[in-house]
């Protein structure tokens, strides 16, 4: 968590806030005892890796840093225990030992898990779900201060509105994740036309357990990227501390990247020739890793985000009409579009409910107005019926979204019955939601 001088800012430097209260709670008693005890509104962020004004409190804000750790493990039903605040850079030697690792994970790992859960946070591939699609269970501390155990089975309908619901109904104290024997993963990149990548995308997208591509919106070439289990010899996976550093430690292409975004600043005619040289120079390359290195990259060039979910049988559509609008537009953007797959889920506010989906995410540098970019996209998107990332930039409000979630009313009662006070909204949130 970022503070300050008092002000708690997220990673893009987008949202800063400056609560009236930070308290730091030591366990889960603690902790109900800091949310019945606070006057006002209450937020608690997990690492502050949203883009959106979900943490944006002038009330108290809960630091959850002591809620971490590994807490249990049942190997009958291939699920850990998980304590909600643990960041998702600390699981894979946490679940190595004992056998297991995450099913799938997503571009970064600096999130915390309840932060990554609360968002419905995703990674890629078709037959793959959200972290959230993977909770099996979990323990909610309610506004109340009570406790309650979520699962299929107790209190269900929270289960199925609580594994993504941006901390609106509690604090995830615990996460039960369902997780799977340890994997090894062989990562290969290269690059293909665009033409001739739409055609066989639905082999690429079946055939590779993850397969996702980067298109620089100038260039006709995409930088594809597939990841498949593997059972050659990988090198000795690194330690916890050594990943929390990894993450956050610029490459020298990142150097280059983040002076390229400098340069198209003040010199937006390059931005072409730039797309073309970065498709052009991708190297092509292959490696093998334990999954838990694999997955997660670092991105320290800072940026603002939009994100949606749009039903993958019209999501080249969608894709194509992105990528003309830029090129029309002359929209100055470094950043690649990124193009991923998630499987259905049953989450009530999960964009992938109901529906397989392609997800494609645009990107500014922080420095530069996102707003003709994002306005632009999103216009593409509402006409596609696509759901945002809630984690990422979006303007979509209720009218539009009771359409888009057929459980959208059911979970704003539910909201209410659990927190009839909304301690748990801001004013972002309770436009949205109360
Ligand atoms: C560089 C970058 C890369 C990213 N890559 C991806 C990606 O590959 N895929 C993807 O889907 N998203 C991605 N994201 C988005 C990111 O995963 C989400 O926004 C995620 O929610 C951030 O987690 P966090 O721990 O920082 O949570 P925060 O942003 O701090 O909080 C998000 C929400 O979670 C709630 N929350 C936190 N902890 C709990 C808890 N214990 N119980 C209940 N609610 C809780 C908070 O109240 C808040 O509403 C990326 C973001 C960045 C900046």
């Amino acid at each position: 968590m970022k503070i300050v001088g008092g002000k708690w800012s997220n990673w893009s430097g987008s949202v800063v806030c400056r609560p009236r209260e930070i308290v730091a709670p030591r366990d889960e008693v603690d902790l109900a005892a800091a949310i019945r005890k606070a006057e006002g509104r209450v937020r608690f962020p997990g690492t502050g890796y949203s883009f959106t004004p979900l943490n944006a409190t002038n009330g108290t804000l809960i630091d959850l840093s002591a809620f971490v750790g590994l807490k249990g493990c049942d190997p009958g039903r291939e699920v850990a225990v998980i304590a909600g605040a643990t960041p998702l850079w600390g699981l894979g030697s946490l679940l190595h030992p004992l056998g297991y690792a995450l099913k799938n994970m997503c571009d970064i790992d600096r999130q915390t898990l309840g932060g990554a859960v609360a968002t419905g946070t995703h990674g890629t591939g078709i037959t793959l779900g959200s972290i959230s699609a993977d909770v099996a269970s979990f323990r909610l501390l309610l506004a109340s201060g009570q406790v309650l155990h979520c699962s299929p089975d107790e209190n269900a309908e929270i289960f199925a509105a609580g594994r993504t619901a941006m901390g609106m109904l509690g604090v995830m104290t615990e996460i039960d994740m369902k997780v799977r024997p340890f994997y090894k993963l062989v990562e290969k990149h290269f690059v293909h036309p665009i033409d001739e990548l739409f055609h066989q995308l639905d082999g690429l997208v079946s055939t590779n357990r993850h397969f996702e591509f980067f298109w620089f919106p100038y260039s006709d070439v995409a930088v594809c990227k597939s990841l498949n289990e593997t059972e050659a010899p990988a090198p000795t996976r690194h330690s916890a501390r050594t990943l929390r550093a990894r993450g956050e430690r610029r490459t020298p292409d990142e150097f280059i990247f983040a002076g390229v975004n400098e340069l198209l600043r003040y010199m937006p005619a390059l931005t072409s020739p730039a797309h073309k040289l970065f498709s052009a120079f991708m190297p092509g390359m292959e490696r093998v890793r334990w999954s838990s290195e694999l997955f997660p990259s670092a991105r320290t060039v800072r940026c603002n985000e939009m994100e949606y979910a749009v039903p993958y049988a019209k999501s080249t559509d969608a894709l194509r009409e992105v990528v003309e609008m830029i090129r029309k537009k002359r929209i100055n953007t470094a950043f690649p579009i990124e193009f991923r797959t998630v499987a259905a889920d049953d989450i009530w506010l999960s964009p992938f409910s109901g529906r397989e989906s392609g997800t494609i995410s645009v990107r500014q540098y922080y420095k530069v107005d996102a707003r003709p970019l994002f306005e632009s996209c999103e216009a593409i998107f509402r006409a596609y019926e696509g759901r945002p990332h809630w984690g990422k930039m979006h303007t979509r409000a209720t009218g539009e979204l009771s359409r888009l979630y057929p459980k959208y009313e059911e979970f704003r009662a539910l909201r209410r019955r659990l927190d009839p006070k909304g301690k748990f909204l801001n004013d972002y949130l309770e436009a949205m939601f109360d």
